[in-house]
C-alpha cells in the first residue's frame, strides 16, 4: 500500500507512482472527507462521460404508464438560451462522448430538436435519441441519418395493435410505418445508422407478446431490445406490475438475426431483474452520466429528476422530490459536477451506502421512507431505487 507523507504542518505528499497509476495527474484539488474514521480524498475531475438531455416535458401521447399523468411539473421546452449554455459547457468537458436526447416528454415534439442534435454532432460527439416514434416523418428520418445519429430507441409496448393502443392510446401501424420509413431512408442513403433499438415496458397485459417481440425486432432490423418493468405511479399500474419482492418467474424470449450491411449479426435482448435483490448498482453514476432537465437543472439520474409519487417494490407509496444539484443557467456544468454535494453523492452511490428499505422492520410506517429520505443520513435516499436493482431500465 503506498504511503502518503506529511511534509510540513499543512502539506501531505502523495507518491508519484500512485498518482500516475490512477491517472490522477490531472487533478488540481480534491474534497476531503472522513468516513468511519478513514480519511477519504474525492478527486474533483470534470470527467462527465454521458449527458442525458430532456429537450421537453411535452408529449404527443398520454401513455397509461407515464409519470406525466400524475406529476405536478409543467409542460415546457428547453429554451434556446439554456441549450446554448449547455453546448458551450459540453465543449469544456473533455470526456463527454455521448449525448442522449430523451426524458419524460417526446424529444421530437421540440421545435428545434434537429438543430440541437446538429449542434452536438458538430462537436463530434455521438448522439442517441429516445422517442415514441410517432413524429418521425420522412424529413426527420432523413435528417437523423444525414447527421449520423448513431442510436435511435423507439418505444413499442405491444405486438398486437389492441395491446399497443391499450398502453399508448395510439395506432401500432403508425409507429411501424415510421420505423419502416427510417429503414428505407437508411437504405437509400446507404447508411447503417442510426442503429435501431426497441424499448418495451413489460406489463401483465403485454407479457404474452414478449416472445413475439423478437420476431418483430428481426423484421424491423432492430439490433437491440431493451425490456423494462414499469415504475408504478398509480394503483391501476400496480395491478399491471410483474416484479415483486419475492423471486418471480423469469421472462421468456430469444435472440434474432439482424442485417448490418453485408453481415448478419445477432440482436441483443436486455431483460430486467424481476425481484428485489441484494446486488445494487447505479448505471447513471457508474457511467459518469448526468441528466439536464428542460429548465437547465442538473440531476444525477432520471429517478430524481422530477417531483412525483410512486409505489416501491413492496407497495409502499413514496413521494420523490426533484434533486437538483445546480442549474447550468447559473453556473457551469463542470462546476456543478465537481461540487462537494455532487462529488460526495456519487461516492455514496458508488459504494451504495444506503439501507434497503423493503428489508426493514419499519418499512410500512417510516416517514423518512415516505419522503424518499434515508436513516443513514443521506437525502435523497437511493434505498428503494428500482433502477439500481435493474428492475426499471433506461435506454
Ligand atoms: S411517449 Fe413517453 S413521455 Fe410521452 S406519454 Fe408516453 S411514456 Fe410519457
Ligand atoms: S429509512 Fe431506514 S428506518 Fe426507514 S424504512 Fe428505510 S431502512 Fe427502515
Ligand atoms: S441509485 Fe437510483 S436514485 Fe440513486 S442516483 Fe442511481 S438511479 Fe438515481
Amino acid at each position: 500500500m503506498p504511503k502518503a507523507r506529511r511534509i510540513d504542518s499543512r502539506t501531505l505528499e502523495l507518491p508519484d507512482g500512485f498518482l500516475e497509476s490512477r491517472h490522477l495527474d490531472r487533478i488540481s484539488d480534491c474534497w476531503l472527507d472522513e468516513r468511519d474514521g478513514d480519511l477519504v480524498l474525492h478527486p474533483r475531475l470534470p470527467d462527465v462521460h454521458k449527458v442525458y438531455v430532456e429537450p421537453t416535458t411535452r408529449c404527443n401521447l398520454t401513455c397509461r404508464t407515464c409519470i406525466r399523468n400524475v406529476w405536478g411539473d409543467p409542460d415546457a421546452d428547453m429554451s434556446k438560451g439554456t441549450f446554448g449554455k449547455l453546448l458551450e459547457q459540453i465543449r469544456t468537458l473533455p470526456d463527454v462522448s455521448r449525448v442522449v436526447f430523451t426524458g419524460f416528454g417526446e424529444p421530437l415534439a421540440h421545435r428545434h430538436i434537429l438543430d440541437m442534435i446538429a449542434a452536438i454532432r458538430g462537436l463530434g460527439i455521438a448522439v442517441s435519441l429516445g422517442s415514441n416514434g410517432l413524429l418521425l416523418d420522412a424529413d426527420t428520418a432523413r435528417e437523423l441519418v444525414r447527421m449520423g445519429v448513431d442510436r435511435l430507441v423507439i418505444s413499442v409496448d405491444g405486438v398486437e395493435p389492441a395491446t399497443y393502443e391499450g398502453v399508448r392510446g395510439a395506432m401500432l401501424s403508425q409507429v411501424l410505418d415510421s420505423i419502416r420509413r427510417l429503414n428505407e431512408t437508411k437504405r437509400e442513403m446507404d447508411s447503417l445508422l442510426p442503429a435501431l433499438g426497441i424499448e418495451f415496458v413489460v406489463l401483465k397485459s403485454n407479457v404474452n407478446e414478449l416472445p413475439r417481440l423478437t420476431a418483430l425486432a428481426s423484421r424491423l432490423n432492430a439490433a437491440r431490445v431493451l425490456v423494462s418493468n414499469v415504475l408504478c405511479y398509480t394503483e391501476d399500474m400496480r395491478e399491471q406490475m410483474l416484479y415483486g419482492y419475492e423471486p418471480q418467474p423469469s421472462l421468456l424470449a430469444s435472440g434474432w438475426p439482424v442485417r448490418t450491411g453485408a453481415w448478419i449479426t445477432w440482436g441483443t435482448l436486455e431483460l430486467p431483474r424481476m425481484h428485489w435483490g441484494a446486488e445494487r448498482r447505479c448505471r447513471f453514476v457508474q457511467d459518469r452520466a448526468v441528466v439536464i432537465g428542460w429548465d437547465g437543472s442538473v440531476a444525477p439520474c432520471y429517478a430524481l429528476s422530477h417531483n412525483y409519487a410512486y409505489y416501491a417494490v413492496d407497495g409502499f407509496r413514496k413521494q420523490v422530490t426533484r434533486y437538483s444539484l445546480g442549474n447550468i443557467n447559473n453556473e457551469s456544468l463542470a462546476s456543478v459536477w465537481m461540487s462537494e454535494d455532487y462529488v460526495r453523492f456519487r461516492s455514496q452511490v458508488r459504494s451504495f451506502e444506503f439501507p434497503s428499505c423493503p428489508n426493514c422492520d419499519l418499512r410500512d410506517s417510516c416517514d423518512l421512507r415516505q419522503n424518499n429520505e434515508g436513516c443513514w443520513g443521506w437525502n435523497p435516499s437511493c434505498a428503494d431505487c428500482l433502477w439500481a436493482q435493474d428492475i426499471v431500465r433506461c435506454p
